[in-house]
Order: structure tokens, then C-alpha cells, then sequence
């Protein structure tokens, strides 16, 4: 009695590893979680105390389908200020969360049988979410050689007469890759070519790292953000996973498209939400200057205790907060006579026997590899860097 469409859906395996982690922690087993891309940073203060005023001033009735204007207006000054763009007010669509964002940004230019490209490794809910709109994602899967980036060749390959649309997610989840101008400027001239929607996920742009800078590709020119949806949000930069905060900036067709499909699928987000998001766009944000060097300093510890670890291959994440690490020199080794033959076994007796939650990324387009989020507290990562250690250790 379930739909076609539902039967093809999978259930986000970040969120059923997380939620493993949890039992186990639960029955009072002890368990490093490197699984949720969430910061551990408590939400800070000076939003919590503006979504506490909300409530006290009875800011707890329904709101525009798009989202209050002023918090649109303060994110419409924020691109403008901090990504060179200029999105009026009327041209942005506040969402519970990007990952609902893509949705409706999906459901706004996906006709069934079209074809999104999404380049892997990528995030996995972005391929989910093609499908829940009737479309196809198209998976590119790009090379360890080339740092996991998309290359020209390979994008332009997989164009069809069917091709609505490329995702880029820039920094990246998983890899931590992060795309310089000039390869953003590469990829939009294909997409601008075959007329192309860009569907931009920006959710990771202040987390990067080393001097590094984030580009927004709608920046790139008129004509590449007249292709351009770009997508942002609270979660990740704010420690604010579970206020449900994110946007979508684009042509006023699309976000025109995308309130209206909102409008009737839950409204609008939650007002006490919108109001602590406004806070945090317009309030002192020193505090993420902070958070951004504790995750820098995370990075770079796991990373260079990863890499020491023997058949691990670990690409250095210049953005975002994982490590993503190829395993397949694991292969063929076993743990009490076990033998991992994939990143799947290998995730699961890391769980089971070491007690660390990591994730295989075979969902992530790329099966021979594991993701490790560093949204971690730093003791936590030193003890289940260990851990992992000794189990690769152990292995015959
Ligand atoms: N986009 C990417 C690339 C993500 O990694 C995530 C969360 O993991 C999301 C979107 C969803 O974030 P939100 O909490 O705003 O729904």
C-alpha cells in the first residue's frame, strides 16, 4: 500500500548512525559519535535571547509564507555585504532548514524525468530528495586525483537533452573541498551553455579554512546568477541544528514558485525560529570567529592523526567539518576472523567493537569511504582517534 515513490526512498543512514550511537550510549555504553554534522557548540546567547523575547512578546502566530520581512531584508543585507550579491527581499524564501530549502527548490524547477547532476561524493539526502520530486539525479563521480572536484569533461559528459540542473555544494559535505572562482567560473560557463539551473548549497561558507575564501558562483556575473538558486541557512554556522532555519535566494520566478509550494505544504517556518535567525544575522558575531577556530584546530588534529593511521587515505578538508577517508587498503583484513570486505563492515564493527560511530559513505556516491564529522569536542576526538587506531591495530 506504500507509493513507488516512498518505496524508493531510503532512510538517511548520518541519521540512523547517529541514532545507533545514541542507543547504545543510552544503555550506558560509551560511544564516540563522529557521525552527526552537528556542532556541539550550544546555540549562542544572543539568539536564544532574542527567540525568548519573541516569546514574551507574543511572536507566536503565523507568519508570511516567505518568511517575516525583516528577517528577509537582514538576510538580503547579508548577501549583499558578505557574497557581492543583491537579492531584494521578494527574492528570498525562508525554509525550515536547507534541507527542506532544496526540497522546494527542487519541487520549483523539477519536472518528472528531468535529470538533476549531482557530482559524488556528494551529500547524501540531495539524491533522495531528486527522487521525492519524480526526477532523476544524474550521479557524476568525480576522482581522488582530481581532489574530488568536478572536471569539464566529466560534467559536460553527462549532460542529456533531459539535464535541468547541476548541484554544487561548495564547501562540501563530505569531502571539505572547496571550489576556487575560477573553477566556479568553469562550471557555470557549461551550465550558462546548456542553459542549466544552478542549485547552489552554501550551508558550510564560513566554515572554511587556511585563508581560504568562499565564493558564491551567482556572484560570478549576471548571467550566472540569473541561473542561480542559492541556498543557505542557519544550522551549521550558527549551532543552531535544531531551530530549523534555512533560506533559498533566486530569480523572482523561482522564489515566487517556492513560497507558493511553501504556502501550502507547512506555511512558513516557525516564528520564534525566524526571529532568533534575524538575531543571529544582525547581532555581534564574534562568537563564530571563535567556533570557526576550534573547528580549524579539530581539523587539523584529525587530520594528521587519521593520515597516520596505516591503509588510511585522508583528503584534507579545506572547508566544512569531516574528514573524509578512503579505506579500501583495509580491505581483506579481519577482526576475529571477520574479514571487511567494505567501508560498510568496517563502519559497523567500528561501532561495535571499537565504539565509535563513523559513516560509510557508500550512499555518498563514493563506497569506499568513511566520514568522520569533527564537530566533536576535542577530548572526544583524541580518545576515538585512538580507538580507532588500536582497532586497525588489531586487524590480521
Ligand atoms: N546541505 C548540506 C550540504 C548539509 O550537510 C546539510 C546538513 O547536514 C544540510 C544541507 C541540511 O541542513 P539543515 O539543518 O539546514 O536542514
Amino acid at each position: 500500500m506504500i507509493s513507488e515513490l516512498a518505496k524508493n526512498i531510503k532512510l538517511s543512514t548520518t541519521l540512523s548512525i547517529t541514532t545507533k550511537a545514541a542507543e547504545l550510549k543510552a544503555s550506558g555504553i560509551d560511544v564516540i559519535g563522529f557521525g552527526a554534522g552537528e556542532p556541539d557548540f550550544d546555540t549562542p546567547d544572543y539568539i536564544k535571547e532574542a527567540a525568548k523575547k519573541a516569546i514574551d512578546d507574543g511572536f507566536t502566530r503565523y507568519t508570511p509564507a516567505a518568511g517575516i520581512r525583516s528577517l528577509r531584508e537582514a538576510i538580503s543585507q547579508k548577501l549583499e555585504e558578505e557574497n557581492g550579491l543583491i537579492y531584494t527581499p521578494e527574492q528570498i524564501v525562508v525554509n525550515n532548514g536547507v534541507k527542506h530549502t532544496l526540497l522546494n527548490a527542487f519541487m520549483s524547477i523539477l519536472d518528472p524525468g528531468d535529470e538533476m547532476i549531482i557530482p559524488a561524493p556528494y551529500w547524501l539526502s540531495f539524491a533522495e530528495m531528486v527522487k521525492m520530486v519524480g526526477a532523476t539525479p544524474k550521479i557524476v563521480t568525480m576522482k581522488r586525483e582530481n581532489n574530488f572536484k568536478l572536471q569539464i569533461s566529466e560534467f559536460e559528459q553527462a549532460i542529456t537533452p533531459k539535464t535541468k540542473a547541476i548541484l554544487i555544494n561548495n564547501p562540501s559535505n563530505p569531502t571539505g573541498v572547496i571550489y576556487t572562482k575560477e573553477e566556479l567560473q568553469a562550471i557555470a560557463d557549461v551550465a550558462l551553455k546548456n542553459n542549466l539551473w544552478i542549485v547552489a548549497d552554501e550551508i558550510y561558507e564560513y566554515l572554511v579554512y587556511d585563508g581560504k575564501k568562499h565564493v558564491s558562483i551567482a556572484s560570478l556575473s549576471e548571467e550566472v546568477y540569473n541561473h542561480t538558486i542559492t541556498l543557505n541557512g542557519f544550522s551549521k554556522s550558527f549551532a543552531m541544528t535544531g531551530w530549523r532555519v534555512g533560506y533559498m535566494a533566486a530569480p523572482t520566478e523561482v522564489a515566487n514558485a517556492a513560497k507558493n509550494i511553501q504556502s501550502h505544504a507547512v506555511s512558513h517556518p516557525n516564528s520564534i525560529a525566524q526571529k532568533a535567525a534575524e538575531a543571529a544575522l544582525s547581532g555581534d558575531k564574534s562568537c563564530l570567529k571563535i567556533m570557526i577556530k576550534e573547528f580549524d584546530r579539530r581539523r587539523l588534529y584529525m587530520y594528521n592523526e587519521l593520515s597516520k593511521i596505516k591503509g588510511f587515505d585522508v583528503v584534507k578538508p579545506d572547508g566544512a567539518f569531516y574528514c573524509f577517508v578512503g579505506v579500501s587498503e583495509i580491505y581483506g583484513k579481519s577482526y576475529n576472523n571477520e574479514v571487511i570486505e567494505d567501508a560498510n563492515t568496517l563502519a559497523k564493527l567500528l561501532l561495535e567493537e571499537a565504539k565509535v560511530a563513523v559513516v560509510p559513505c557508500a550512499d555518498f556516491g563514493t563506497a569506499d569511504y568513511i566520514r568522520l564529522s569533527y564537530a566533536v569536542d576535542m577530548p572526544s576526538i583524541e580518545t576515538g582517534v585512538e580507538r580507532i587506531r588500536e582497532f586497525i591495530n588489531s586487524l590480521t
